[in-house]
């Protein structure tokens, strides 16, 4: 199947008489006919279902089709993208590792690295992901497990190098980890260049209607975890009568371990509810994205040809520092979102802003709608000067989500705003 035709049929595939759209399955539990059943599911619980923490119909079928876009060979939603990110990590990491992300990532993500995986004892080495080859490679540590970046940024808009970054981490005996909320498969699929897990906000434009938030893990299934690295992969985990992740689930361990051991402890699971919507939201993501990057780079440009701009960033725009970068791994465009920067600073950005009336002003990003936000004073507030500079942060930079309205409409309510701050 071809990847639009996945966004349909993957994940679900109704027998004689079935429902034909994915039901919603609104339990939490299931029966068994005897206690040896139900001995055999906590034996090994990929063997059916067990109790809705481990999976559910609807979950699974979302799960499928989101494993089937990226390439992948099994996946985990999660309630939240905060969640994805911080299990993803703690599948491989535990007190007393460190690991490698690129410091130009979600706000959200920084502080998640910088303090709160800091607080458990992991650390998180940020290198600038623009550095040369030799320059990442002198970051990495004995107890290094783990590599992370973002195929394009939020809200810096910088695109990964993620060959350069799967060779470096691969020649250290390293997964890669990819956050590609942003692309969403659609755009781009980071297996195919190397990275061996990928994740996601669910909440963006996978949902893309603003009505849920979620979020999911996608294992590639190609990391060696028995390189010697890895124990917990390789040893007998207590917590599961002894099992051996590589041993028993071979290329899918990561992706089972992360559900026996990360679901069943932490629960962040997402409701059937939320699947199903996020599930009609993948549908025409195929669509959805194609009128995002067109209508994105009509507004783009139109930004750059403005007098009241000081700069526009948008790497599908040529003359873009990410430009090349967004050629090779965003050929067919960047996404709806836009970062520029209005000349004149923090109040007038403000202005700008409190002037729209078509677009709104939300703490959200790659809603269906056009929306705005003004990071330094939203997402990345927590941040110090120090760490806005490293996303690429200035006090007149306006994010600007662009929906799939008309892009005249788009464009007519930009005019209005620039009027207004005349
Ligand atoms: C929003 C976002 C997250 C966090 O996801 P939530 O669903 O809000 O928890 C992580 N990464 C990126 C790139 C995001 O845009």
């Amino acid at each position: 199947m071809k990847i639009e035709t996945k966004c349909l049929h993957a994940g679900y595939t109704p027998k004689n008489t079935e429902p034909r759209v994915v039901p919603i399955v609104q339990s939490t539990t299931y029966v068994y006919d005897s206690t040896d059943d139900v001995a055999a599911v906590f034996d090994d619980p990929t063997k059916s279902l067990i109790y809705s923490r481990f999976e559910n119909p609807t979950v699974m079928a979302v799960e499928d089709k989101i494993a089937a876009l990226e390439g992948g060979i099994g996946a985990m939603c999660t309630s939240s993208g905060q969640a994805a990110s911080l299990l993803s990590l703690l599948n491989i990491l535990k007190a007393g590792d460190s690991f490698i992300s690129a410091a130009t990532i979600y706000g959200g993500t920084v502080n998640l690295f910088a303090y709160t995986l800091k607080k458990l004892g992991i650390e998180c080495i940020f290198v600038n992901a623009d550095a040369s080859e030799d320059e990442i490679r002198a970051a990495f540590k004995p107890n290094t497990k783990a590599v992370f970046g973002e195929t394009l940024a939020n809200p810096a808009l910088a695109v990964f190098d993620i060959e350069k970054f799967a060779k470096i981490a691969h020649e250290n005996g390293v997964p890669l980890i990819i956050d590609n909320t942003f692309p969403t498969p659609i755009l781009c699929r980071p297996f195919e260049y190397g990275a061996d897990i990928v994740i996601h906000s669910t909440t963006k434009y996978m949902d893309g209607h603003a009505v849920q938030g979620g979020g999911v893990i996608v294992d590639s299934g190609n990391f060696d975890w028995t390189n010697g690295k890895f124990p917990e992969f390789t040893e007998p985990d207590e917590s599961y009568h002894g099992t051996i992740y590589t041993k028993t689930y071979g290329k899918a361990a990561y992706i089972i371990k992360a559900r026996m051991q990360l679901m069943r402890d932490f629960g962040c699971y997402p409701s059937a509810q939320s699947a199903f919507y996020l599930n009609l939201g993948l549908e025409t993501l195929h669509i959805r994205m194609k009128q995002y990057c067109e209508n994105a780079l009509t507004v783009a440009k139109f930004l750059e040809a403005n007098e009241h701009v000081e700069s526009v960033n948008y790497p599908a725009l040529e003359g873009n520092k990410y430009h090349e970068l967004a050629k090779k791994y965003l050929p067919d465009g960047t996404s709806g979102v836009i970062s520029f920067v209005i000349k004149g600073g923090r109040n007038t950005a403000v202005k700008f802003m409190d002037s729209l009336k078509l677009a709104s002003n939300e703490v959200h990003v790659a809603d269906i709608r056009t929306c705005v936000l003004h990071p330094a004073s939203a997402t990345h507030r927590q941040l110090t000067d120090e760490q806005l500079v490293a996303c690429g942060i200035n006090g007149g930079l306006i994010r600007l989500s662009v929906g799939l309205e008309n892009v005249e409409d788009i464009l007519d309510d930009l005019k209005g705003a620039f009027a207004a701050i005349d």
